[in-house]
């Protein structure tokens, strides 16, 4: 399974940084291919003022879905008062549709308590399902803490959804501006400001020229887009 995501360039480390602690994790759990991500190139895209981009950055999520002494994970099953959820655990295998309604046993031990979630496993071979309880898995799975990498499954999943880092996240603050528009501003500026003050003559009250039009553009940028053709003429 692949993901591409166009991850905003400026939260990249604060991404990256949580890619690597579920690698790490998949890692201790001795289930590397569950999750595994290249860092590809930088894309820009225009702003809705026509005069900034905002730099993302192209990021490619893989992993498998766990499979583990021959038993690959379909789904977990979350027993609820009004009935069961279904999270599905693997991208093309569909949950047949009498688990929808399944009650939470076990068909590991059989014996009939209650259970807050159940796992569907499926053996890659027979292809046979099996539900089974969350403190049977062990036995079932023979893997120290299939739990754990069902957990951390999910996690990858919504780390594959998750818009948190994307386009409609916060902050999406632009990195690249239209060169005319920049230039004109500061064109504008200096004549109105009565000439150029560069940073080091600006003291600490901070009106530098460049000071001054990254300010307005911040301000007033979509508003100063049509100045550019009178102002560069
Ligand atoms: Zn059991």
């Amino acid at each position: 399974m692949e993901t591409i995501k166009l991850v905003r360039t400026s939260l990249l480390a604060a991404f990256v940084a949580r890619m690597d602690k579920l690698v790490s994790k998949a890692v201790k759990l001795n289930c590397e291919s569950l999750v595994s991500y290249e860092v590809g190139g930088e894309v820009f895209k225009d702003t809705e003022d026509d005069v900034s981009k905002v730099s993302y950055t192209q990021v490619a999520v893989y992993g498998e879905t766990p499979i583990i002494q021959g038993w690959q994970f379909l789904a977990v099953l979350e027993h609820k008062d009004g009935g069961t959820l279904v999270r599905t655990m693997s991208g093309d295998s569909t949950v047949p549709a009498d688990y929808h309604k399944a009650t939470p046993r076990c068909e590991h031990c059989n014996i009939d308590r209650y259970r807050k979630d159940t796992y569907l496993v499926q053996n890659t071979e027979t292809k046979s399902i099996k539900q089974v309880g969350s403190s049977c898995l062990k036995d079932f799975t023979g893997h120290e803490s299939p739990e754990q990498i069902a957990a951390l499954f999910a996690e990858v999943a919504e780390m594959r959804g998750s818009e948190e880092y994307g386009e409609t996240g916060c902050c999406n603050n632009p990195n690249r501006y239209d060169i005319n528009f920049v230039v004109a501003m500061s064109i504008k500026l200096v004549r109105e400001t009565g000439g150029y003050v560069s940073r080091a003559n600006a003291g600490d009250e901070s009106c530098s020229t460049s000071d001054r039009v990254y300010n307005d553009i911040l301000a007033y940028r979509a508003a100063y887009k049509n100045m550019e053709t009178e102002l560069l003429k």
